[in-house]
């Protein structure tokens, strides 16, 4: 059965909830459009009770982002979210919940965090989710949400530990990057544990991935997507960051596709 697994789409990690992450809400439209190819939708939530330990608030002098000793493993602190029936808790607003078959929980136990779906972070404890997949025989998990470099991450390596395939939705995930290198170093620790990457064009446009595999480019309004050297397309959602249009120029494999990309520039507003 085809698999998506929605991960932490939750008010809290939006901007403007408790522990924001950037542009989280620009996932929620993509999940809203995917949610339909797939035979099966599971979302996970974080819910977590008040007196979590992974809250700064419940460590007096601590701040966020300190390191603790939490069930004798390294815990970074956080700003207290997803509090059990609070409305940061709740799926974003946006979200369409209907197709949602299946919500699994995690971080209840207040003596220990929980950034996979499928265990606590000391794997003392697994999740209803490994059992509720297995009983119906599905062998492969298509993964999107927040963040890319905590719960997606977790979420990710241990489905492949567990021996499932995974796809991971790349531009439909956001990350926290709390040093500037989590995300990229996230998507390599992915890759090295056998999970593929896949972009929503991939699911949603099947037909003009073709199209560009073949060389010809397709422009979208504040989008262009150009295959790179592994024929992974690549996605840039502004061309403003010079830099990045660079590096794109530079893996274009026609001369033609290049002159498509400076061309598209030209149109996007800065
Ligand atoms: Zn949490």
């Amino acid at each position: 059965m085809n698999t998506l697994l929605l991960i932490d789409l939750q008010n809290d990690f939006l901007p403007g909830g408790a522990l924001a992450v950037r542009e989280g809400d620009q996932v929620i439209p993509l999940a809203n459009r995917l949610m339909p190819r797939f035979d099966l939708v599971i979302a996970s939530q974080d819910w977590h009770p008040a007196n979590h330990d992974s809250f700064a608030a419940n460590h007096p002098g601590k701040k966020v982002g300190e390191l603790i000793e939490l069930a004798s493993m390294p815990q970074i602190l956080w700003p207290a979210h997803c509090v059990q029936n609070t409305s940061g808790a709740q799926f974003a607003h946006a979200l369409d919940r209907t197709r949602i078959a299946h919500i699994t929980k995690k971080g209840t136990d207040p003596a220990i965090d929980s950034y996979s779906a499928f265990f606590d972070n000391g794997r003392k404890k697994a999740t209803d989710l490994d059992a509720f997949l297995r009983a119906r025989g599905i062998t492969h998990l298509h993964l999107l949400g927040i963040a890319t470099d905590y719960c997606v991450l977790f979420t990710a390596l241990d489905a492949r530990k567990l021996g499932y395939r995974v796809t991971l939705i790349e531009d439909a995930c956001r990350g926290v990057n709390l040093h500037p290198k989590d995300v990229a170093n996230a998507f390599d620790k992915m890759r090295q544990a056998g999970v593929e990457i896949t972009t929503s064009n991939e699911i949603l446009q099947p037909q003009k991935l073709q199209s560009l595999q073949q060389g010809r480019i397709s422009i979208q309004p504040q989008t262009i997507t150009v295959p790179s050297p592994m024929s992974q397309p690549i996605q840039l959602r502004s061309m403003a960051n010079a830099g990045r249009r660079r590096s794109i120029i530079s893996r274009c494999r026609s001369s033609t596709m290049r002159r498509s990309v400076t061309r598209f520039e030209m149109k996007v507003p800065r």
